[in-house]
């Protein structure tokens, strides 16, 4: 099968692609952006539109315990390790469409292309639609993959929703799922069982905007350390206090956001890869006025990078930071729940056979390291040979000005199914 075959196979699914889109982008309609919600009415409806395509392509369905939708293309071999591909069906509140839903539908596009073509799998291809992938609901991301590979801490079941303040257990009861299962460790999918796993997923950056290329073979994930709820805790006092009396609370906390900005900025100067991110950062609403010095501060942190080493050292950075901060604001920093994603590696194979099928095909791509973090990230992290496609998109993402041509993802499209079609499938 040559992969211009191929290609103007999946050309032939832009209608399906382009309905699937709108459907999603109707049913998380919530202006100005799309709010799809996790474990919620948004990711539940979504996965339904995208069950019954898969239903008319006939795949098997099956939902597990942390309510992940798995859609199966049995092979030859069903004993075989299968390929997975897939993504997530939530969004951010006010977000946009494409983040997450634009991988899903690309696996679909992807399979009804070869299954048009006459092909049929050697071993299962299974198109997977991950819960929650976004850490806005529970403070956590990635549950629906840490769950599927046993890599969610069991104390993440009682954390509270946003919006709804029920637990995630509770909210995976709703869906179908069962939180007893995960809480007692269970693996839902067992890595030996899987010889691949991969992404199609927008950029969240406007770097192949930049470099004028449609897709991106990824080079890599970040692993990040989170801190959700940092809580700096000094006096509050009167608005005549000298300065010297002084236990600024909200200084500190803007101390500690430049502290962090100017580590990034020494790492990007010895060209080592991060990003540090402070999305919550406030005085506390109850206390806080005009006349009174601020005894209370909250912010959030995120820090990214790229190797498991260099991720460890900027969080020994971190905490030298902040000791030095405490005491020369006299002040206490607590740092709290700390949250970590692995890095994720991405396996020299796959990378080398997408890039040479985009080349094969006349696509222009771009390595690019990932800016963000995924659920591809979890698969590679369990030891399963993991790939990503990144798609051109303007404006960031996790807004609602994310933009991403459907011809740049028809593009990953094909490169998806020209991988697919030579690393697993034969003719029927
Ligand atoms: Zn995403």
């Amino acid at each position: 099968m040559t992969p211009a075959r191929i290609a103007a196979a999946v050309a032939a699914q832009r209608p399906l692609v382009q309905r699937l889109l709108d459907g999603v982008a109707e049913i998380g309609a919530d202006p100005p952006g799309i709010t799809r919600d996790a474990f919620g009415p948004g990711e539940n409806q979504a996965q339904a539109l995208v069950a019954e395509a898969a239903r008319g392509l006939g795949l098997v369905l099956a939902s597990d315990a942390a309510a992940n939708l798995a859609m199966t293309w049995p092979g030859a071999d069903r004993s075989a390790p299968r390929l997975m591909i897939g993504s997530h069906l939530d969004s951010v509140l006010h977000g946009g469409n494409f983040d997450g839903a634009a991988g899903v539908l690309a696996g679909l596009a992807a399979i009804a292309a070869l299954r048009g073509l006459g092909l049929r799998p050697r071993q299962d291809i299974t198109l997977l639609a991950t819960r929650c992938e976004e850490a806005v609901w529970f403070q956590l991301g990635l549950i629906g993959s840490r769950a599927a590979l046993g890599l969610l801490p069991v104390a993440a079941l009682g954390l509270p929703r946003t919006g709804t303040g029920r637990s995630l257990a509770d909210h995976i009861r709703d869906c179908g799922g069962e939180p007893e299962a995960l809480a007692a460790g269970t693996r839902l999918i067992e890595p030996a069982t899987v010889r691949a796993f991969l992404e199609v997923h927008i950029e969240q950056a406007p770097q192949l905007v930049e470099a004028d290329a449609a897709i991106a073979v990824c080079t890599g994930i970040p692993g990040n350390i989170r801190h959700p709820r940092i809580r700096i805790t000094g006096e509050d006092a009167h608005v005549g206090l000298p300065r010297r009396f002084r236990r600024d609370a909200a200084l500190a906390g803007a101390d500690l956001a430049l502290a962090l900005e100017a580590l990034w900025r020494e790492e990007e100067v010895a060209g080592r890869a991060m990003a540090c991110t402070i999305g919550r950062f406030h005085t506390l609403a109850d206390r806080h006025a005009m006349t009174v010095v601020p005894g209370g501060f909250e912010m959030s942190l995120d820090l990214r990078a790229y190797e498991a080493g260099h991720l460890a050292a900027l969080e020994q950075r971190l905490h030298g930071i902040v000791a030095r901060i405490a005491a020369a604001r006299g002040v206490t920093i607590d740092l709290g729940e700390r949250n970590a994603g692995a890095v994720g590696q991405m396996d020299p194979g796959i990378r080398a056979g997408l890039a040479d099928a985009a080349a094969r095909l006349g696509i222009a791509q771009h390595p690019l390291g990932s800016p963000a973090s995924h659920d591809a990230a979890d698969f590679a992290a369990a030891g399963i040979p993991t790939g990503m496609l990144l798609v051109r998109n303007r404006n960031g993402s996790h807004n609602p000005h994310e933009e991403m041509e459907t011809a740049d993802l028809m593009a990953a499209i094909a490169v998806l199914a020209v991988w697919l079609a030579e690393a697993g499938c034969e003719a029927a």
